[in-house]
């Protein structure tokens, strides 16, 4: 089936489906709901406590009358059920009242506080039987990109799901039996229109095993490769490693030093290591690598590192520069980004292909271009979970075929070891546990808006010390809800809000990479004093004389995230802080976020996170920056991957008993997503 035979989609829905990334019934279908809805049962206009959705029943004192305001046509009357009132606003509806009697009547809609009254915006008129029919049922709330509405959305699944079966069934019956999974059909179709809340769970947990399942096959596919793989490469020299030690200002901490041996050893064993390092932000991952870059240079071989940001990338190059120039070694380090010109990256290219160049740092330009290594004997992936395990595989797989390189990857999700031995099931794993011992603990505090005139005289006292600062608001998201400051309306507020020499910069997501560079190296080089961001800076970025983070609307983001993001302070020898501000408008702190003001500690944290939210929790704030599943959590729904695992091990091994037909829909459903992990749209 086509997405135009369906009703309402002309040319230009079509036209915003796929610009959505939706191109066929399967794409639609596989968008699940990011949540539910429910009608609760209606309240009367005296109950509300609460600025939310919600329907009331009641009826109008008087037929509601439309005026003109500041250029709105606003229709208003006054709705009661006797007893408490409110105000019913309508905005360029004035044909709305001839459908108003004064009959009793459901109204649903936002209500919001003015001062002391309750108005109720826009609502929609349901009819009792309407009311009755919703009432109780979960209803679909899709993740909508530009110009796509939820309604919309609803209607075009539906009219799919009515269609002929989508999926064929590929578990066998034994297997759904085990693991109590319900049918592949029953669950795409009770995940965006279940009747109660029970066949939504059983429909979700079917289709959480099979995102798991995919994945571990896909896993157990790399793993069985590269048990395979030998080491073809021969190491013995280590004298530049020990000079480069020598010239750092510090000493490495027992972690580093453990997970670098460990490098050391794979990269010298008879098979290639394919190891991940796992250590909070701040560990000190970067420098590990590094050693082990040169590690492969001094013997003679070529090593890249990649990082999932073009700030990051360069923030590696220099840093590498530095501490090359610092310890008198002579290596030759090259840079790859997709923002240089065409003429730069022929450049770099050629000394790469020509072996002139000994280390290669870059971005995804290092698998895009057409990069030719000469002796690949390392690639390094940073901030791993940016990263498919796929775009891994292809990052290896630059190396000459005969010769695949040793694989580092480096992560500061900090996912609990038994979660990690199985979603990197292919990979050995060394944990850097322990922060340098230079480190001042930063402090936290958590805080609502009337604490921003404190937060910047704050700001500049750090300032006015040498300091500088982040301050990260998030883009204005279509989302009605969200009221986000904008960045750059922020930063014009922040520049009167602050003395005039404080010199302040932007960064977002839709500036040129030329321009986020450029704004980087000038808060890195001290040309600015506030840096005031959207997430980009969470990952890596790495400015030790920053003592002061803020994060506005924290109440939006996950703790983890959040925690990536106060990573960014804190990594000198100053002491450093983070400012929570809550927008929230709850009058009590929430305690969630208390725990970030609590600890530093990023396993704790993602525990915390995972208590609060309760291993039910699906919906809440998803974290950001893991494994993106579509639906599966990797800490929710931990027992389910740990079924998926056992299933997948069985299939692998072939114990499972399937029919032709089984073996056959598996297979097909196996490719396709390992295609869409290739073009990185599923987490492999
Ligand atoms: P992450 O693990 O988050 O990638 P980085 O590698 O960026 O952390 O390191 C953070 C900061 O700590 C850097 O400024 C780095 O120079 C410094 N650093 C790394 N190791 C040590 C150490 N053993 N002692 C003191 N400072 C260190
Ligand atoms: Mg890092």
């Amino acid at each position: 089936m086509e997405l135009k035979e369906l009703k309402g989609v002309g040319p230009q829905t079509l036209k915003k489906l796929q610009n959505a990334g939706i191109f066929t019934a399967e794409d639609l279908i596989s968008r699940y709901p990011r949540d539910y809805m429910s009608y609760d049962p209606a309240l009367s206009p005296g109950e509300l406590e609460e600025e939310k959705v919600v329907t009331v029943y009641g009826y109008f004192l008087n037929p509601p009358v439309t005026r003109r305001f500041n250029g709105q046509q606003i229709t208003t009357g006054v709705f009661t059920d006797g007893m408490g009132r409110i105000t019913v606003n309508w905005y360029h509806m004035p044909y709305i009242a001839a459908s108003i009697t004064g009959n009793e009547m459901y109204l649903r809609g936002r209500v919001m506080k003015k001062g002391r009254q309750w108005v109720l915006y826009q609502p929609a008129i349901l009819k009792e039987e309407q009311y009755l029919e919703l009432l109780n049922r979960l209803m679909p709330v899709y993740p909508l990109k530009t110009g796509l509405t939820n309604k919309l959305m609803t209607s075009l699944v539906s009219q799919c799901l009515e269609q002929a079966e989508l999926v064929r069934e590929y578990l066998p019956e034994s297997f759904r039996r085990k693991y109590q999974l319900a049918e592949a059909n029953y669950a795409v179709r009770n995940i965006h229109f279940p009747e109660s809340r029970h066949d939504m769970l059983l429909a979700r947990k079917r289709l959480v095993f099979d995102e798991f399942f995919f994945f571990m096959l896909s896993v157990r596919e790399l793993k069985e490769q590269k048990q395979k793989s030998r080491n073809c490469f021969r190491f013995g020299k280590q004298e530049a490693g020990r000079k480069l030690l020598e010239s750092l200002p510090y000493s490495l901490t027992g972690a580093q030093r453990r997970t670098l041996e460990e490098i050391y050893r794979d990269m010298g064993s008879d098979h290639l290591m394919n190891r991940l390092v796992q250590g909070d932000v701040g560990s000190g991952k970067t420098i590990v690598a590094f050693l082990a870059m040169i590690y492969a240079a001094e013997n003679g071989y070529q090593s890249a590192l990649m990082a999932p940001t073009e700030v990051l990338a360069v923030q590696h190059y220099e840093s590498l520069c530095r501490l090359l120039e610092q310890s008198g070694l002579d290596f030759q380090i090259v840079l790859l980004t997709g923002s240089m010109t065409a003429k730069q990256k022929r450049e770099a290219c050629k000394t790469i292909s020509a072996h002139e160049a000994d280390m290669i740092i870059g971005t995804h330009a290092l698998i895009q271009e057409k990069v030719v290594y000469d002796d690949l004997a390392l690639v390094i992936t940073d901030e791993q979970h940016r990263f498919g395990v796929r775009q891994r595989a292809v990052f290896a797989g630059k190396a000459a075929e005969e010769k695949k390189p040793h694989v580092l990857v480096m992560s500061a999700t900090p996912i609990p070891r038994t979660l990690a031995l199985i979603l990197y099931g292919d990979l050995d794993i060394s944990v850097i546990d322990e922060l340098p011992a230079n480190r001042i603990p930063i402090k936290n505090c958590v805080v609502d808006t009337a604490y921003l005139p404190k937060a910047y005289a704050f700001i500049e006292k750090e300032v006015r010390k040498g300091r500088q600062a982040y301050v990260i608001c998030s883009m204005v998201e279509e989302s009605e809800q969200i009221q986000a400051e904008n960045v750059t309306d922020y930063t014009e507020k922040l520049r009167e809000a602050l003395s005039p020499d404080i010199r302040i910069g932007l960064l977002h997501g839709k500036m040129k990479a030329k321009e986020k560079k450029a704004v980087m190296m000038q808060f890195a080089g001290h040309e600015l004093d506030v840096l005031v961001s959207t997430t980009v800076v969470e990952v890596g970025v790495n400015v030790p004389n920053a003592t002061v983070m803020m994060i506005e609307n924290a109440e939006r983001f996950g703790l983890s995230q959040l925690h990536q993001l106060r990573g960014r302070v804190g990594r000198g020898a100053y002491q450093s802080y983070c400012i929570f501000m809550d927008r929230s408008g709850r009058k009590e702190k929430s305690e969630r976020l208390s725990v970030l003001e609590k600890s530093n500690d990023g396993f704790f944290i993602a525990s915390e996170d995972l208590r609060l939210r309760g291993p039910g929790d699906f919906y809440g704030v998803r974290q950001n920056g893991q494994l993106q599943f579509a639906l599966a959590d990797i800490y929710t729904d931990a027992a389910v991957m740990k079924q998926a695992r056992e299933a997948a091990d069985e299939i692998y091994e072939k114990q499972a008993e399937m029919t032709q037909e089984e073996e056959k829909q598996l297979q097909k459903l196996l490719s396709a997503y390992q295609e869409k992990a290739a073009a990185a749209d599923v987490p492999l």
